[in-house]
């Protein structure tokens, strides 16, 4: 008899996910538990059976841009995958972003719909990206109080009827560039009473959506962010005509290719100002703070799908006359990667509670410095955890990691992007230093790794929790040093900074929910927190390293 190998297969992803099951049972008032847990669970079912086998059947298949009609006329449709079809009305249903703005459960019910979130993403290729920026889109009206928008968008975009439910896009990046959005170019005129839109939108996700926010300039307003204005856009007439807008590409992508990513242009797309007509910038932050937290759960999920799979197939795979969960090295290979995702885990969903907190109005000033802090720390950090992750992962499978019809590959592309849209490592750095220049200090987040640590009891975990106050400490007097030094030293050491602080979030979390495991009865979080520890926490370089780095990058 030949021999085939067989496949990974998974369970239910969320009577499987000790990580999420224990932080819930801590995390979670046992009465709002208990109402949460059967969503979840049926959750953790379709993403482990239906929706991963959908995922399979259709893996492959794209979005397409029809431009052309028979007759010649300009139509700019753009058909989603059946995958993604059946996604958007699971999504509605089961209230992927609807449940934080339901509000069932106080401050809770942010915990309750980034764990419905984080459950839901693993099979639907990436149909969290429109869910991302439809939560931001509620969030930012809710935020303006825009009365007439959040009237007439918010029904809809936290609507459960999938016939009347709307996505958002978020169309920021121009060809001018993603990072430096405060030289975009699309200028915004008056029309009578409407305001209109002229210019180029390089990078806009999920074009399929009935809304978007967007950045003009209105005529008239200074260069630079602050001459910017946030728009309301809706994207298609009564008819289902598009307003003014011409979709001219879908991109080319590496990963998320069932994410139909285009390229339009703005030629007199009626548009309304959300708040007021300068700042921007300012004003699409709190969807941004959204979208990146979203990123985090991505890279989470991304992480633990992996393992979810890879965990399986060690199971299954004989190597050297035992299966891969026998032999020693790749559990301890494995084994890393979960400490990873745990401590990914727990500082995301520490944000997640603070957004929680912060919408119920229970959040105290340290808190919402704290959640400030915390969003672009979360971001970078998850960010490059993920594509570690992803790319060992791969190797896990050997061969079969790399081969496209096993659905494998593509969780090492669709990871690739998390470090880059919603801000990108470097970026996000400087976005970190920005607001402590504007708190004053990181205190928030020394106070927090320290709250966090020092109720260790067990010697062990006291020990462990010591290797992030060291940390901290470190990357405290490194800025306190280098600040002296001015503006480009700190800027260049400013990814090592925010990833010590990240990582050293992360530790001290998972120290805090080790000692309160502990007292069930569990040891399983306390050897994620010492094995996390022993992967490297403290990346700040003491020694001038600006002067290495102009030699190594001159022609
Ligand atoms: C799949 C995908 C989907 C996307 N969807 C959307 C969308 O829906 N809406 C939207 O608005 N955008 C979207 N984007 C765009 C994305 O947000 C941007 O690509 C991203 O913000 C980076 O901007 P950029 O491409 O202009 O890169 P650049 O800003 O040109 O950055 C290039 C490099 O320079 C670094 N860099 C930039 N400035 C500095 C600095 N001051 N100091 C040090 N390093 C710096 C960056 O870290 C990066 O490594 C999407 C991108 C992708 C890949």
């Amino acid at each position: 008899m030949a021999f085939f190998q067989a496949p990974p297969t998974l369970g239910n992803q969320f009577t499987t996910d000790k990580t999420l099951r224990s932080y819930l049972e801590r995390a979670l008032p046992d009465d709002v538990r208990r109402d949460v847990e059967p969503e979840l669970h049926e959750m953790g079912e379709l993403s482990g059976g239906y929706f991963f086998e959908l995922a399979a059947r259709h893996r492959g298949a794209e979005p397409k841009l029809v431009q052309w009609d028979a007759w010649g006329n300009r139509v700019d449709a753009i058909e989603i995958t059946p995958l993604w079809q059946e996604a958007a009305r699971v999504a509605a249903e089961k209230g992927v972003v609807a449940t934080a703005y339901e509000r069932k459960h106080g401050e809770h019910s942010r915990i309750h719909q980034f764990a419905l979130a984080y459950l839901f993403d693993g099979s639907t290729e990436v149909y969290t990206c429109p869910l991302a920026m439809t939560d931001g889109a509620a969030k930012t009206l809710t935020v303006h109080g825009n009365r007439e928008l959040v009237e007439h968008a918010l029904p809809r975009l936290m609507s459960r009827d999938p016939a009347r439910a709307w996505t958002s896009g978020q169309w920021m990046t121009e060809r001018t560039g993603g990072s430096d959005v405060a030289i975009s170019e699309t200028v915004a005129r008056k029309d009578g009473d409407t305001w209109r839109l002229y210019g180029t939108k390089w990078f806009t996700s999920a074009t399929t959506s009935q809304m978007a926010l967007t950045l003009a300039r209105p005529e008239g307003n200074p260069p630079g962010g602050h001459g910017l204005a946030l728009f309301y856009v809706e994207t298609r007439d009564a008819e289902g005509r598009l307003r003014g807008i011409q979709v001219n590409r879908l991109k080319d992508k590496l990963g998320t290719r069932m994410v139909p990513t285009a390229e339009l242009t703005l030629d007199g797309t009626p548009a309304a100002p959300v708040v007021g007509l300068t700042d921007g910038i300012k004003h699409i932050s709190p969807m941004l703070n959204i979208t990146r937290t979203w990123n985090s759960i991505g890279a989470c999920l991304a992480m633990r799908r992996g393992l979810a799979l890879a965990r399986d197939y060690a199971g299954k795979r004989v190597a050297f006359g035992a299966p891969l969960a026998d032999k020693p090295l790749h559990v301890d290979t494995l084994a890393g990667i979960q400490a990873e995702l745990e401590g990914a885990f727990h500082l995301t969903f520490r944000a997640v509670e603070l957004l929680g907190r912060e919408e119920a109005r229970t959040l105290t000033e340290e808190e919402s410095l704290l959640l400030r802090l915390l969003t672009p720390v979360m971001k970078a950090t998850t960010g490059k955890q993920a594509v570690a992750a992803a790319s060992e992962i791969l190797e896990s499978f050997g061969g079969a990691g790399y081969v496209e019809d096993t659905g494998l590959p593509r969780l090492l592309r669709d990871a690739q992007v998390l470090p880059i849209w919603e801000g990108t490592t470097n970026v996000l750095s400087l976005d970190l230093l920005r607001a402590i220049a504007k708190a004053g200090s990181f205190a928030p987040i020394e106070r927090e790794v320290r709250r966090r640590v020092e109720g260790a009891t067990d010697a062990g975990l006291a020990s462990v929790g010591k290797v992030a106050l060291d940390a901290v400490a470190h990357a405290g007097a490194w800025l306190a040093r280098t600040f002296q030094q001015g503006q480009p030293a700190v800027e260049a050491g400013a990814r090592r900074f925010t990833l010590t602080l990240g990582r050293s979030l992360e530790l001290a979390l998972l120290v805090d929910h080790a000692g309160w495991a502990m007292t069930c009865g569990d040891g399983r979080p306390a050897a994620a927190a010492r094995r996390f520890a022993k992967h490297g926490v403290d990346l700040v370089l003491d020694d001038e390293t600006r002067e290495d780095a102009r030699l190594l990058m001159a022609d």
